[in-house]
């Protein structure tokens, strides 16, 4: 058999076992904290490719998300879209999470023992997932992955997570770039050296394997 059929075979069979290694660890029933109360979907997973090497990250699930229990589905998912489509990505090339899982009230920002309770999820997806990058979005996801706070600080930076074991690229919230248009480029930015971080991985192999943390920012411990 053509080797290109076997080797899409296997990747199917691979996100179908990833997915549904994903699935068992959605918990609705989840009360570690008050964020279940008005959620309508609690729990809410990820979308896109599980067997991608780069993951986005953002904050939370908002009423869009809600309804359809997936992430980035309103306006702030139709931007990145678009900044994806840009540098020629889209979901399929991406896996796509957020920090927490159940929608804040009036989509208020979520408080970090809220980001702490979830955590757990966040570390099991990405142990399925095994991204090379993680691409942090917004403020929110730069602490839940990092425990670092100031996006301003730090966003265009890469970051060691030893907590994750993954390297984390900080950078704007598509919410952000749509009430400031002008971060738009640097979102675009952004993904772009995400993608050429994962050239690199090509190029080098696995860089988990070398000892990268006197070149990179490191995590709070
Ligand atoms: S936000 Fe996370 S920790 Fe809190 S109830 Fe929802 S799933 Fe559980």
């Amino acid at each position: 058999m053509d080797h290109s059929i076997l080797d899409t075979l296997d990747a199917m069979l691979q996100s179908e076992a990833r997915w549904t290694t994903i699935r068992k660890h959605r918990n609705k029933q989840c009360r570690l904290c008050p964020l279940h109360k008005e959620a309508q979907s609690v729990c809410t997973q990820g979308d896109g490719n599980p067997t991608a090497p780069l993951m986005l990250i953002g904050e939370a699930p908002g009423q869009r998300e809600d309804d359809l229990e997936k992430p980035f589905q309103g306006p702030a998912g139709q931007l990145l879209d678009k900044c994806m489509a840009k540098i020629g990505m889209d979901r399929t090339q991406v896996f796509i999470d957020n920090v927490v899982r159940c929608r804040p009230p009036k989509n208020r920002k979520p408080e970090p023992e809220e980001v702490a309770a979830c955590r757990q999820y966040l570390v099991n997806v990405i142990r399925i997932v095994k991204p090379r990058v993680v691409v942090a979005m917004g403020a929110t996801a730069l602490y839940g992955t990092t425990g670092k706070t100031g996006i301003s600080k730090w966003r265009g930076q890469k970051i060691y997570s030893l907590k994750l074991g993954v390297i984390v690229l900080a950078t704007w919230h598509p919410s952000y770039c749509l009430r400031t248009r002008s971060a738009i480029p640097e979102l675009e930015e952004d993904l772009e050296l995400a993608t050429r971080m994962l050239g690199l991985f090509d190029f080098f192999g696995d860089l988990r394997k070398v000892n990268l943390r006197g070149r990179l920012r490191q995590d709070e411990p």
